[in-house]
């Protein structure tokens, strides 16, 4: 195992920002990992889990160790007449996944197509898209102590997942290397087509719901409308959906006829941020490198050389801009460091 200095992130991340780390290495089975925590550098220094790197803004150089999750391997652990439990090691890439699901008709990730990053980050976040979260289809996740080095299994409620949530963007942040998580997919899968993109997509694409055709609509409507990392630095959304009040909600609706929102099963609303940060005339804006992307306002993008900070300014002139327009604080998505 080898242990680099002031090693550059710059391909690391899909922010495509110019930081480094202050040392790198990468952990290609979990019998290695073990042995990186006996090295004085990982006993000394700060810690730092890499997937995809991306869900992540770097402000600044890492002063610390950054740990690459490399570990690999995907196999079916259980099966019965109408689930099969699926143990996917953390540095499974998360679409590659979908995709093997997908070949072999189990039911329950399609939705989630074409996500970037890796499986081992995917509980961190309760990832989610067109109506479907991994708390629907995480059985547990297995996971080793930073400090310790003890293993521990968190089953599905012991995640605390939410919306964008998990405890493992909480409390126990910087504290777990997740190493496997398991899956329990559907062998006589419901399709959930819920997000009205899905079904239109289906329609055009003149087929029935299938798992292999609600994923080509996810990738259709996805390559159609997200800007790909490949070409144009971004992580995705940069800020959650904020969840609001029915009165809240219904005060805002009287003086903004056209806000997007949708009612949540606890009498809540969620108010599509993208729509609040466009109103504020945020779609489009570049100061420098830093960006809003043209076609999703809830996308922040660096058109090349952009730094960490100036993103981070960005983002902080639309959370004020929107809470002085609809007294609405938006809550950032990606992490932040
Ligand atoms: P990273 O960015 O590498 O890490 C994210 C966080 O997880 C960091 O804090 C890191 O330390 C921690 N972490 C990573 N791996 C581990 C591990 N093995 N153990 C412990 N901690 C770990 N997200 C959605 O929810 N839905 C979407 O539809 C979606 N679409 C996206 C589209 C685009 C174009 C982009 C760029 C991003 C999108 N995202 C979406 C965000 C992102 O892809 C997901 O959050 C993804 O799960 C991040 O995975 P990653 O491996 O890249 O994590
Ligand atoms: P969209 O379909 O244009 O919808 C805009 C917003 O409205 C979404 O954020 C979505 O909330 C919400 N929405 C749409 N239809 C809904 C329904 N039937 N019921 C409840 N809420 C609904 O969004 P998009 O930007 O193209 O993204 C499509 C999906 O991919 C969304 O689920 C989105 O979350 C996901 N995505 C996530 C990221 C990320 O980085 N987190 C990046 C790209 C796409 P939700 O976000 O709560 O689903």
């Amino acid at each position: 195992m080898q242990i680099l200095s002031n090693f550059s992130l710059k391909k690391y991340h899909t922010f495509g920002i110019d930081i480094s780390a202050q040392y790198f290495t990468e952990v290609n089975t979990v019998a290695t990992f073990k042995e990186l925590q006996q090295n004085p550098i990982y006993k000394n220094n700060p810690l730092f889990i890499l997937g995809g790197g991306s869900n992540l803004l770097f402000t600044k150089n890492y002063a610390g160790l950054v740990i690459k999750n490399n570990l690999k391997g995907m196999e079916v652990i259980n099966k019965n007449e109408d689930y099969v439990w699926l143990k996917i090691a953390a540095g499974e890439n998360w679409h590659s996944f979908v995709l093997w699901c997908v070949a072999n008709n189990y039911g329950g990730v399609e939705n989630l197509s074409l996500i970037p990053g890796c499986v081992g980050a995917s509980p961190m976040q309760n990832i989610g898209a067109y109506g479907v979260e991994i708390k629907d289809v995480c059985d547990e996740v297995q996971a080793i102590d930073l400090q310790t080095g003890e293993e521990r299994t968190f089953t599905n409620t012991d995640c605390q997942f939410g919306y964008r949530e998990s405890v493992f963007k909480h409390i126990y942040k910087n504290k777990y290397l997740i190493t496997a998580v398991v899956f329990k997919l559907n062998k006589k899968p419901v399709f959930n087509t819920s997000y009205g993109a899905i079904e239109q997509e289906l329609k055009a694409m003149g087929v029935e719901p299938s798992i292999k055709a609600i994923s080509d609509a996810v990738i259709n409507i996805r390559s159609s409308k997200l800007p790909d990392p490949a070409k144009i630095g971004n992580a995705g959304s940069f800020f959650k959906n904020p969840e609001v009040s029915k009165q809240k909600h219904d005060e805002l609706k009287q003086q903004f006829p056209n806000l997007v929102a949708y009612s949540l099963d606890n009498g809540n609303y969620k108010l599509a941020a993208g729509w609040l940060i466009e109103y504020c005339g945020f779609k489009g804006k570049r100061i420098g490198d830093a960006g809003v992307h043209v076609n999703q306002a809830l996308v922040l993008v660096n058109y090349g050389t952009a730094k960490g900070e100036e993103i981070y300014k960005l983002s902080q002139q639309i959370l004020d801009t929107v809470k002085d327009t609809f007294g609405v604080t938006l809550e950032r998505e990606v992490n932040i460091y």
